[in-house]
């Protein structure tokens, strides 16, 4: 095994980490960037981008920009939740072979792991350009709540991008394993991630150096984007309210205003009041330029999103109860997130729990800072030392992102602290302004990267900033080609009612299922923090590649059996690797072959439930119903995938579903695809 980087492939931003030097450190880009927006742009040269050139086309070129792939990968279109969230889309998504979702962009059609591929592709090259060394192994995360389908997906996605994947892992686990818990103490810690579109709470327990996930929650449509909306509404009532014009029937000047939310957002978590000026945002009669300030306060911001932080705590409560533990009998908390920068989401999270949140290590690289601890537990190899030291060691503090005033008509970047200045912005040029639509993605300018701030600091004392500073917008609107219409947040989750016909119903006679395999306790290596609050990481032997995470199956597992009956073979929240079997009988006289529909969920009812792939096996005996056995065998790996199969007790002939689970590609298509990138 050679050396392992660790990827956190965000939906808004994507993070690369690695070991060096007994340090976790982040992998910058050329520019010093440390964190890489997930923007996929295919430019009418024929060059495919990716990161922050990606995101800057997603005005020009929204149809050919693709960004919140992730909230795509391993779905299927027809489900109500796709349907929400593609019609937001600019880009052109379609149903592929088997309802996956394709893309449809510049004349190619690419799949959901291709186009999470060339992401992935992008941040290894980032690595080989930084690092000087070509890395071809990873742990990737995944969110707590990914299922199967998802989880496979993105195996499938880095494995095209040329990497192998040693593990993948929750996203909240790894942002564990960043903070070092250990040790000999017994902890149950909380992970609290609220990132751009997705919020996850996360209950963990170490002990022995062993961590156990022990309950997962989460909300797939709540992030920092409907925090964004909360201001755009705002805004546009009152530009109605004083010109009696809405802005929203504007598709260009609606990008402004969400542009400038996302900023005014971001500052309020250091300021207590915000002003914008959006010059000419509207025309009145005779044509007469409208400029629109805006003032809004931290309180009043506060106010506006109290609802969605509650639906978080809500969703805290409920991983609380799945865990059986209540909040004082949690050790430690971790926030996670660009969203925890909000001082009311500290708050609120901080009275839940009755605890002081741990923030040391900045909230969008302490996934991939676990990550790459973990890949380094898994190889014991690291970056060696004389290749290019990091601009700035592993603790994510960085004074160069501290927010700043915002004014977009000054494009000079701040060049401070230890990241090498960026090049200089020709000023006569204009700022791209971004498409930013309900889903999107944060639009930071050069010096107020929102995604950039003192991460563990204390706020400053924002009542001797007064006055507030004022964000101004440029006069002329961006030169946009498609908007995405305006249109209300999507709506949380709920399974597909699109559930195929019942199969040759098969009747269940369950046999008590035997107990799950065995866990091997191996070990996690704990990792004490150094005063300067890096990450030293102690050498490790090539023993600590059977370290052991243990996690758990975010759903239940079953299938569908007579009457519409859903029945469940693996529990929500087992723990996995896990295997568990049942036999079930033929249900009708004669039968010769049986069609298992897999579900995940854990409603009683196939319906409420999500259909994640099928079996089929035939060459039954013809025979009187009950007489054959079917056993059905459901296996979770410790990626958390799920393969499934069928045997024919009988013959012991048998059949599996691991195909169904490739996001929508068999393996032929895989390996084309692995060669077509390996070539470009
Ligand atoms: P993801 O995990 O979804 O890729 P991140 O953890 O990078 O997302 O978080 C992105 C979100 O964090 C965006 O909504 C962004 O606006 C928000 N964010 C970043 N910095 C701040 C800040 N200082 N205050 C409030 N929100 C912030
Ligand atoms: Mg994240």
């Amino acid at each position: 095994m050679g050396i392992a980087v660790g990827i956190d492939l965000g939906t808004t931003n994507s993070c690369v980490a690695v070991v060096q030097a007994q340090r976790a450190r982040v992998v910058e880009d050329a520019e010093g960037k440390r964190i890489q927006p997930s923007v996929i742009s295919f430019h009418p040269g024929g060059a495919t981008l990716a990161g922050q050139k990606a995101k800057d086309r997603l005005v020009i070129d929204p149809k050919n920009t693709i960004y919140s792939f992730k909230r795509l990968l391993g779905r299927k279109i027809l489900s109500e939740e796709m349907q929400n969230i593609t019609d937001e889309f600019p880009y052109s998504v379609m149903e592929g072979p088997d309802g996956i979702p394709v893309i449809q962009a510049r004349g190619q059609e690419l799949s959901l792991p291709e186009i999470s591929a060339i992401m992935l592709k992008y941040l290894r090259e980032m690595c080989t350009q930084t690092l000087g060394v070509d890395i071809d192994e990873l742990v990737i995360t995944v969110p707590a709540n990914f299922n199967d389908v998802q989880r496979s997906s993105t195996k499938v996605a880095a494995r095209i991008a040329g990497f192998n994947v040693l593990r993948i892992l929750n996203e909240p686990t790894a942002a564990a394993l960043a903070y070092g818990f250990g040790g000999q103490l017994t902890e149950k810690i909380a992970v609290y991630d609220f990132g751009g579109g997705t919020f996850d709470i996360t209950i963990i327990e170490l002990m022995d150096d062993i961590f156990e996930v022990l309950s997962t929650a989460g909300e797939t449509f709540l992030g920092g984007d409907d925090f964004d909306e909360k201001i755009v509404e705002e805004m546009r009532r009152q530009f109605l309210f004083m010109h009696r014009y809405d802005l929203g029937e504007d598709p260009i000047a609606m990008q402004r205003v969400r542009t400038v939310a996302e900023r005014i957002k971001c500052q309020l978590s250091n300021l207590d009041e915000v002003e914008a000026t959006l010059r000419e945002i509207a025309y009145g009669p005779g044509g007469v330029a409208i400029d629109f300030s805006f003032k809004i306060t931290r309180t009043k911001f506060e106010s506006m999103i109290e609802p969605l932080v509650d639906k978080s705590i809500a969703t805290c409560q409920e991983s609380l109860k799945l865990a059986k533990l209540d909040a004082s009998s949690l050790d430690s908390l971790i926030l996670v997130g660009g969203s925890t920068r909000i001082p009311l989401v500290r708050k609120k999270v901080k009275e839940f729990f009755n605890k002081e949140p741990r923030t040391e290590i900045n909230p969008d690289e302490v996934v991939a800072i676990g990550a790459a601890i973990h890949a380094f537990s898994l190889t014991g190899e690291e970056l060696p030392e004389d290749l290019p030291a990091p601009v700035e060691p592993g603790s994510g503090v960085d004074s160069a992102d501290m927010l700043e005033p915002v004014r977009t008509s000054a494009p000079m970047a701040k060049p401070t602290g230890a990241r090498p200045p960026p090049p200089p912005i020709d000023s006569t040029q204009r700022i791209p302004k971004l498409q930013k639509t309900i889903m999107g993605l944060p639009a930071p300018l050069e010096s107020d990267e929102p995604s950039h701030e003192d991460p563990g600091g204390d706020l400053p004392d924002v009542k001797s900033q007064a006055p507030p500073p004022v964000i101004e917008m440029e006069p002329d609107p961006p030169p946009v080609i498609e908007m995405a219409p305006e249109s209300p947040p999507p709506p949380p989750v709920i399974p597909s009612k699109k559930a195929p016909p019942p199969p040759p119903v098969i009747e269940m006679e369950p046999d008590p299922p035997p107990p799950p395999i065995d866990l091997v306790a191996g070990e996690d290596r704990v990792l004490p923090k150094d005063e300067k609050g890096s990450f030293s990481i102690p050498m490790v032997s090539t023993a600590a590649a059977s370290t052991l995470l243990l996690d758990v199956t975010p759903r239940g597992l079953g299938v569908a059996t007579a009457g519409g009956y859903c029945d469940q073979i693996i529990e929500r929240n087992a723990a996995i690797p896990v295997e568990q079997s049942r036999l079930f009988s033929t249900s009708t006289d004669n039968q010769v072959a049986v069609a298992i529909n897999i579900f995940q969920g854990e409603s009683r009812r196939v319906e409420q439930n999500t259909l994640l792939g099928q079996v089929h096996l035939s060459g039954l005996r013809p025979a009187q119903r009950g007489e054959v056995k079917i056993k059905v065998v459901f296996e979770i790996d410790t990626d958390g995938i799920l393969g499934v199969s069928a045997v024919n007790e009988e013959s012991g002939e048998a059949q599996d579903t691991r195909i169904q689970l490739l996001g929508g590609l068999n393996e032929d298509q895989v390996n084309a695809l692995v060669s077509k990138y390996s070539k470009s």
